[in-house]
């Protein structure tokens, strides 16, 4: 692509590391893992249309394309430290380009990521961003270790984003009073916050790690299909914004923090001699935390209503009140 761009990717995201030998503007980078660490390596795309609704702003979108990204490290326990971008644009826009890696580099900064390098090309809008993190060896949280009796917890408040998102496809009245709680849902999916310092903090704690993209329900899944187990969770416990609880009823509310997607907050496993201090350890980082259920014999994810009846639950939501 033209220079200009290029150039303008390369200054935005400039972050000096002793471990880049070589940066933007050669064949490939030259990247050094420091010893003793191991190399944590993930990669998403967002596709216009699919993965964000068309007419998001660039900002958001360069941001979104970072987060979602430094959640998969996170969900790892793994520290962010370089990034590869590969742009697909319809032109050479460079208010778009801008936006875009504006966003991208607010996000990046603070976790000292450095952009390495990257592709672009002309095609329908859809931004692939690989991201690379060191974990100390054999420290990785994966989803695979979760045992019978074990704590299940998430991270912050959960469906936020997927509220937010019908927020943008029902545009309110001019007058609404609601439109802060509204907003506050749409930042929730256009501006997640990867969970890097409760994932690190995770490290030795955990059992097992996931982050929540596809859903509760779905996500949680995951972790009972490779950890050989299944989990019970109580409706009653699942975090939810105010923003959420004011806007929609009880049933809709339970519905968006079972299945909505897009919040990447943490699902993590914990041995019940260890969760006051996990619980602990997040609360003074400022990470809210919520014991939602546990780890039980068997197999899939069951839900029990605030009535203490089952709610039925497929693999990708749940259906009715049993
Ligand atoms: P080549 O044809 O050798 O692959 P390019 O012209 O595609 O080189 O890229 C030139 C340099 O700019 C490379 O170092 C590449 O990594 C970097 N680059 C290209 N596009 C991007 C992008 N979207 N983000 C970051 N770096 C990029
Ligand atoms: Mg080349």
């Amino acid at each position: 692509m033209e220079f200009d761009l290029i150039e303008l990717i390369r200054r935005h995201t400039a972050q000096p590391r002793d471990d880049m030998r070589l940066g933007i503007g050669d064949d490939a980078a030259l990247l050094a893992v420091p010893a003793g660490q191991e190399l944590a390596v993930a990669i998403d795309t967002l596709v216009e249309g699919v993965h964000f609704p068309r007419g998001t702003e660039a900002a958001d979108i360069g941001w979104k394309a970072l987060a979602v990204n430094l959640s998969d490290l996170a969900a790892m326990g793994a520290s962010p430290a370089w990034a590869l971008l590969a742009l697909t644009l319809p032109e050479a826009d460079s208010a778009f380009v801008e936006g875009f890696i504006e966003g991208f580099a607010k996000l990046a900064q603070p976790h000292r990521l450095a952009l390495v390098g990257g592709d672009t090309t002309r095609g329908p809008l859809c931004i692939s961003v690989a991201v690379h993190g060191f974990v100390p060896p054999g420290r990785a949280l994966t989803r695979a270790g979760a045992r019978i009796g074990d704590a299940v917890l998430v991270t912050g408040t959960l469906g936020d984003a997927a509220a937010g998102l019908q927020a943008l496809q029902q545009p309110a009245r001019v007058d609404d009073q609601r439109a802060g709680l509204r907003e506050f849902l749409i930042e929730r999916l256009n501006r997640p916050t990867p969970r890097l310092a409760a994932g690190t903090a995770l490290r030795g704690q955990a059992s097992a790690c996931i982050d929540i993209s596809d859903g509760l329900l779905a996500d949680l899944a995951h972790i009972c299909t490779a950890s050989g187990v299944g989990a019970e969770i109580e409706a009653a416990l699942l975090p939810r914004s105010s923003a959420l609880l004011h806007l929609h009823d009880e049933t809709t509310a339970l519905h968006f923090a079972l299945s909505g997607g897009d919040d990447y907050e943490l699902c993590f496993t914990v041995p019940a001699n260890r969760l006051a201090e996990v619980q602990a350890d997040l609360g003074r980082l400022g990470c809210g935390v919520t014991k939602i259920g546990r780890i039980v014999e068997g197999h899939g994810v069951r839900v029990r209503g605030s009535d203490g009846a089952w709610l039925t639950t497929d693999r990708s939501g749940w259906e009715h009140f049993a």
